[in-house]
């Protein structure tokens, strides 16, 4: 559901309970400049870090969540997942895909242009996380990896997971090479549903991908919160890759454990 709150535009999931603060943003509602207009979370780019600074204000007032100890990755399209374990650490960005925890007032994050945001709620054993998934990830099975870590780390059954997947770039917008098909044939075997000719290439939706192999380890459907937005298609809400023509700014998806009220 699409959200604006002090000017921070952002999509809310159903599934996830109050105790859970979470959010999709869009590029909508921050100070950077173009090409990064405006809500940008990338401190790799020349965007400068008073302006991301601002951008996490802002944000964390908006959705009510301690932003300014958001724990980010340092994204690299693979499979590695970085599991936070201290308060000291917040400030860690090792190589990696997926951020998990289970400490309380940590939002963990990932950002996105076109790339697929999937964020986790384990409440059975109170944790999060968040996954970076493009096509290469999704060809490593990223998702499924993440809920591996989490079951190692916290004891989380794919049953009791609750999740949501956030904009991505759409089979509309996304033709893939040979390459791509070839890889994606390999990890998953067929490519029926998901990947259709067109042209002198394929029409790849990683959304689909990523909700048939969340369904393979055991995620219950009812639980996945999937409503496809093209970022390409709506470019004025989201930064995408593609259609910004490589010059643009990265999105957040966050998820945090809110500390219980007592008494
Ligand atoms: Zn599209």
């Amino acid at each position: 559901m699409l959200k604006n709150n002090r000017g921070i535009g952002y999509i809310s999931s159903p599934i996830f309970p109050e105790t859970v603060a979470h959010g999709f943003l869009t590029r909508v509602g921050g100070v950077s400049a173009p090409p990064f207009d405006s809500l940008n979370f990338d401190l790799r780019d020349a965007d400068p870090s008073t302006n991301i600074d601002e951008n996490r204000k802002r944000a964390s007032s908006a959705l009510d969540a301690a932003l300014e100890d958001l724990v980010t990755v340092n994204q690299v399209h693979g499979d590695g997942i970085h599991i936070v374990t201290d308060r000291t650490r917040l400030r860690d960005r090792p190589d990696a895909d997926a951020v998990i925890t289970k400490l309380t007032e940590a939002p963990v994050g990932v950002l996105t242009a076109d790339c697929l945001p999937v964020l986790l709620f384990d409440g059975a054993n109170g944790a999060v996380g968040a996954v970076h998934a493009g096509w290469k990830g999704t060809a490593k099975g990223i998702v499924i990896k993440t809920i591996d870590a989490m079951g190692r780390a916290y004891g989380t059954k794919a049953r009791d997971i609750l999740c949501a997947l956030g904009p991505y770039i759409g089979p509309c917008c996304y033709t893939v090479g040979e390459d791509v098909e070839a890889a994606i044939r390999s990890s998953f075997g067929d490519t029926e549903g998901f990947m259709e000719r067109s042209g002198n290439g394929y029409r790849l939706d990683i959304g689909l991908l990523n909700m048939r192999q969340l369904i393979s380890a055991d995620v219950l459907k009812q639980n996945i919160d999937f409503e496809p937005s093209c970022t390409s298609c709506n470019n004025r809400l989201f930064f995408s890759y593609r259609k910004d023509g490589g010059r643009t700014g990265r999105q957040l998806s966050f998820i945090m454990l809110r500390a219980r009220m007592e008494g």
